[in-house]
């Protein structure tokens, strides 16, 4: 039986990435150090004999007992809110996490896929963003830390490539949601959605002609499977390209919800990308891969699922205390 290492088990992707192996027919190890991550998102999974979970941080040393095939490095803090109140765990993770995980994938002669973000591309002054554009990044700014740390993670596993031979997949993540989205993370999806269900105004962030697209989970899930089992060893974009502004989108919300409440514009965070959209033919090309679910679809679906949390689940206003985690 094949084996594969998730790290960032107990997260939003991880987590939908354990399922989608265990589905497959895998061996699944879960590691997860549980900052940001949280233990529900993998509780059904327990009970499998093909799944263990591993509660390791994977910037210390990595250690696992015998053979891997596969490994996928998830592990990040990976909203603006997050890495603005741990921006060191989120340096460390990206870039001493990755260095842990290419040695552990030597070690094993595993392959190894990593999580990079369409943050590489910074605040894009190609627009939509393909695979050959450098990018636009502001490495001192608040965000820097999280787009440098991948930089750095792009950089260092294309090195272990080149200088060991390693088998390496990188893929660039843009914006994606679904259920098991943190509803408290600060990200745009969960925090209208939580708005409109507890009755509060929807915060548009400046004037809301920002632009994202949005990408359902089970697409990427596929597309991340599709670009881990192909040889190619650049960059490839995963997301959805159909665009639209930030404005368009909470009227969407306003819409789908039914909610009386309004729309209140509160300051745009520094150096928050005013477009972006991935140019994904790339993926179409060398992975036959694109997305099917149409935004409305996969925004039902994810409101159904926030719908259904417990009451004191939607409205707890902060999931944990972080400040000990950049001191170690
Ligand atoms: N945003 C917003 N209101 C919110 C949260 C986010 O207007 O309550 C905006 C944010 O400024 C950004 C966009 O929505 O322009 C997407 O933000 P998110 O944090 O989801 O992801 P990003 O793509 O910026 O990493």
């Amino acid at each position: 039986m094949k084996k594969v290492l998730i790290t960032g088990a107990a997260g939003f992707l991880g987590s939908h990435l354990c399922d989608k192996f265990i589905d497959e027919g895998y061996h699944v190890i879960g590691m997860d150090n549980l900052i940001t991550g949280d233990l529900k998102n993998i509780q059904h999974l327990m009970p499998s004999e093909r799944f263990e979970f591993h509660h390791h941080d994977v910037t210390k040393f990595v250690h696992v007992e015998g053979d891997l095939d596969y490994i996928l490095h998830f592990a990040s803090p990976a909203s603006p809110i997050d890495y603005l109140k741990i921006p060191i765990q989120t340096l460390k993770v990206g870039s001493l996490g990755t260095h842990n995980l290419l040695g552990l994938a030597k070690a094993k002669n595993a392959r190894i896929l990593i999580a990079s973000t369409s943050e590489v591309y910074g605040d894009p002054l190609v627009h939509p963003q393909n695979e050959e554009y450098y990018g636009n990044v502001n490495a001192i700014g608040p965000r820097g830390v999280y787009d440098e740390a991948k930089r750095f993670q792009e950089s260092m596993t294309m090195a272990y490539h080149r200088f060991h031979g390693l088998e390496t997949r990188i893929v660039r993540i843009f914006n994606t949601y679904g259920p098991r989205m943190r509803l408290n993370d600060g990200r745009v999806i969960p925090a209208f959605i939580g708005q409109a269900l507890r009755g509060e105004d929807l915060t548009i962030f400046g004037d809301g002609l920002q632009t994202r697209s949005f990408c359902y989970i089970d697409d990427q899930i596929d597309g991340i499977f599709k670009l881990l089992m192909s040889d190619y060893v650049f960059p490839v974009n995963i997301g959805n390209p159909h665009e639209i502004t930030i404005k368009e989108f909470a009227e969407e919300i306003i819409e789908l919800t039914g909610t009386k409440q309004k729309i209140v514009h509160k300051e745009l965070p520094q150096d928050d990308p005013k477009q972006r959209q991935p140019d994904i033919s790339l993926a179409k090309k060398i992975l036959n891969w694109e997305p099917k679910i149409g935004r409305k679809e996969g925004i039902k679906i994810t409101y159904d699922y926030f719908k259904s949390l417990p009451i004191e689940e939607l409205n707890k206003k902060e999931h944990k205390d972080f400040s000990e985690h950049n001191k170690k």
